[in-house]
């Protein structure tokens, strides 16, 4: 089958972890290319400002990353929704251009979504939505966050008049459900899938690390957090809950990522870690290379997540295939991925700084980096393979 993908807003092939790229780029690269590897020709549309010309990248055995020329300059993803039209008049351009026919239109995030509905009335094919975050979820869970009613209306639109809505995780189908009132069978839900092959316990780990970062390794527990800085990963929460811990406890925490759009947030942080007294034990590295970033799980003790919201939550996945525990909020697919092992590490319902610093020290004194049998069953769900047979079924049976 011929697969149009749309990722308007940010590119697949991104920088993960900087402005406006992060796990939707992850979970492209993993499901495109376990498509492409059943044979599936996988076209993945994205723009790049000030393109007045079609460039056609061979990303690999049957993926293309396609940049359809629109001539439009930057424009940021928060004023990108007035282009939609000029964004899917491009795409068909370029596929009457190569006569391209694709089965389906498969949709990533709310403006590729309203992308692809308009191409899904041109070409009169099944349009496939996955919406990543959802507008109304942000605001209603996240102090500081305020989508735009637009997005909100947009996403309601788009689960109605889409062919299929694709999830990540059970809680987020349930959110879908209950929000926009559509059938069940309208839903599906493909996991993320790990690349194993980068996500794995490291043998020579903590020299590696060493050589990485300083303030990763040394004496004393290392507490990792890896997202954009962003208030929806709840960071501010992380630094309330270390400054309750025992100073004799010795921990450093790593945060790993880039700035998003709030540029004032990451001074924000410091200044609240400087008045906790935490700031020397705090250490922000900004962007790390994803391939690089095992090094990262694997030096740590304990991976923290305290996100308010998360449609999946791939850092869990990615530190548990790392062999480091979490302690995370019970959002996204989380629960489903930590609760089925106790070795993964615990949930913290709630957001009293006192209750997670408690199951912060508890894990990082008491676990250990989770043993290879328990990794090989709890992954076992999780693979980019599986995802693809899963989204091949899914497809074949519209
Ligand atoms: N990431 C990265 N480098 C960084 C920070 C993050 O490669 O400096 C990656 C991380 O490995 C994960 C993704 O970005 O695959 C973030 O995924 P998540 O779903 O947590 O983030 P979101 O999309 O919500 O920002």
């Amino acid at each position: 089958m011929r697969l149009a993908i749309l990722s308007i807003h940010s590119s697949p092939l991104g920088r993960a972890g900087s402005k406006d790229t992060g796990g939707m780029s992850t979970y492209l690269r993993g499901l495109s290319s376990a498509m492409g590897q059943r044979g599936h020709q996988v076209d993945l549309y994205t723009r790049r400002p000030n393109s007045g010309e079609d460039r056609v990248e061979q990303v690999e055995a049957n993926v293309r990353l396609i940049n359809p020329g629109d001539g439009l300059a930057e424009v940021d993803k928060t004023h990108l929704y007035p282009y939609c039209s000029k964004v899917a008049e491009s795409i068909e351009r370029f596929s009457c251009l190569e006569k391209l026919d694709y089965d389906f239109i498969f949709s990533h995030y709310w403006l590729s979504g309203v992308t692809g509905h308009l191409l899904q009335k041109r070409w009169n094919k099944p349009h496939l939505i996955m919406f990543h975050t959802l507008g109304r979820a942000k605001n209603e869970l996240c102090p500081g966050e305020n989508e735009p009613q637009q997005r909100l209306e947009s996403e309601a639109r788009l689960a109605r008049d889409c062919d299929l809505v694709i999830v990540a995780s059970e809680s987020e189908k349930k959110r879908v459900l209950n929000y926009f009132n559509i059938s069940l069978k309208k839903m599906a839900l493909i996991p993320c899938g790990i690349d194993r092959n980068l996500f794995k316990p490291l043998n020579n780990k903590d020299s590696q690390a060493l050589k990485l970062y300083k303030g990763l390794k040394g004496p004393g527990k290392t507490l990792l957090a890896v997202g954009r800085i962003e208030p929806v990963k709840g960071f501010d929460l992380l630094i309330e809950a270390i400054s309750r811990l025992p100073s004799e406890d010795n921990f450093k925490v790593v945060v790993v990522g880039g700035e998003g759009s709030d540029r004032s947030l990451l001074a924000a942080l410091k200044d609240r870690a400087y008045n906790l007294g935490v700031s020397e034990q705090l250490f922000f590295t900004g962007v790390v290379d994803h391939s690089s970033l095992p090094v990262y799980y694997n030096a740590a003790d304990l991976t923290v997540i305290p996100s308010y919201y998360e449609s999946f939550g791939l850092v869990a996945l990615e530190s548990i295939a790392c062999g480091t525990p979490v302690v995370a909020a019970p959002v996204g697919g989380i629960p489903e991925l930590v609760s089925q092992n106790c070795t993964f590490g615990g949930l913290v319902k709630g957001r009293d700084p006192l209750n997670w610093a408690a199951a912060i020290q508890k894990l990082y004194t008491t676990s250990r980096p989770i043993p290879a049998p328990a990794l090989e069953a709890g992954l076992a769900p999780y693979s980019w393979p599986a995802a693809a047979k899963k989204l091949e079924l899914v497809l074949n049976s519209l």
